[in-house]
């Protein structure tokens, strides 16, 4: 792993995984993992800062359904670090450090704390620190890049600005991570409301909205047959309503066959034979990853081993940093 660039990815265990998550991040990561020093954590400490929409059994559950799932779509632990955030206890120790170091201006211009908070009666200071304890993620393992989307990208800039000025007040002890701009996937939207992105937290509480993971062949069906379409039903990818697009995106990603390929197999303009198809390669795409979710989700002790082992990796670069870090602010 020596010579691999270290690329830090974190997943909130929270909402329902969908067909998105899937072609959007996890098929890439599967696809990039012998380039890079893969570490993916499942930040349930994140999942904690709206307390309120959490309950102790769900995010037990929700840690162990992520997890499996990273399996299942074909992330190995013998190529990638994979653990759970909160038993790795460095995570929170540094966050402490870092708080110290970082200005509250920073924080209060998140605009993803703005948007969060608007929505809440009462907002916990965790809400607020997110974005360090995003950096304390990030910084603890040396990481080289971050993978980032659009709405992603203020939090490595402030990641980049706390670790650098803590290296100007303590000398350079953490490694200033770059973004990691990837050959971007598709973007999925949800199939209820083609203008919305699809969601893990929307397609929890909202039927219709996305294609689950874990959902059966008649969900998937029900889902896709009621997509919303519009008047404009043309099959053809510039011509496309955005529901159709849509549904030609997916398509197009799933099969790995060119526009030109899909424009002419659907030429006779019936969007109903789009869907038809799509339902089957949609089915077909989820029945291997769901066949070994259900190997893994009943096999207790290979999930909680593979855990173990992911926090016995990444506690050993953690605890390097934090002796580093100790150490040149006085606390060793
Ligand atoms: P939430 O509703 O909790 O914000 P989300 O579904 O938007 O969740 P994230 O946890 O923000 O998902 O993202 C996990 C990964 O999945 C990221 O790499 C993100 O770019 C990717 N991703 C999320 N939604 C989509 C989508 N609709 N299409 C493609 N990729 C997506």
């Amino acid at each position: 792993m020596k010579n691999k660039k270290r690329v830090f990815s974190g997943v909130q265990p929270t909402g329902q995984m969908h067909i998105g998550n899937y072609v959007g991040a996890l098929s890439l990561w599967v696809e990039n993992q012998k380039k890079y020093d893969n570490i993916f954590c499942i930040v349930d400490l994140h999942a904690l800062t709206i307390p309120e929409s959490i309950e102790p059994q769900y995010l037990r559950k929700k840690v162990k359904q992520v997890a499996a799932l990273y399996l299942a779509c074909g992330i190995e632990p013998e190529q990638s670090t994979i653990f759970v955030q909160s038993h790795v206890p460095q995570h929170s120790e540094l966050t402490w450090l870092l708080n110290c170091v970082t200005p509250i201006g920073w924080l209060e211009r998140m605009t993803q704390f703005k948007s969060k908070s608007k929505k809440l009666e009462s907002v916990g200071t965790g809400l607020f620190d997110y974005p360090v304890l995003m950096a304390s993620d990030i910084l603890l393992y040396k990481t080289d890049l971050v993978p980032v989307g659009e709405d992603q990208k203020q939090h490595i800039e402030i990641t980049r600005d706390i670790a650098q000025r803590f290296n100007h007040l303590y000398g350079e002890v953490l490694k200033v991570p770059e973004e990691l701009i990837r050959k971007s996937g598709a973007r999925i939207m949800s199939f209820d409301d083609p203008e919305a992105k699809m969601s893990k937290s929307t397609g929890e509480n909202k039927k219709r909205h996305a294609i689950g993971l874990l959902d059966s062949p008649e969900t998937i069906r029900e889902t896709i047959m009621s997509a919303t379409t519009d008047s404009n039903r043309e099959t053809r990818f510039d011509y496309a309503s955005p529901g159709i697009l849509n549904m030609l995106t997916l398509y197009q990603v799933l099969t790995g066959q060119s526009r030109a390929e899909i424009e002419s197999h659907f030429s006779d303009g019936k969007y109903g034979k789009l869907k038809k198809e799509l339902v089957e390669v949609v089915i077909e795409t989820l029945k291997p990853i769901q066949k070994k979710y259900n190997r893994i989700i009943n096999e207790e002790t290979y999930l909680d081993d593979v855990l173990k082992e992911g926090e016995e990796k990444a506690t050993e670069i953690a605890v390097d940093t934090m002796d580093n870090v100790k150490k040149s602010m006085g606390l060793k």
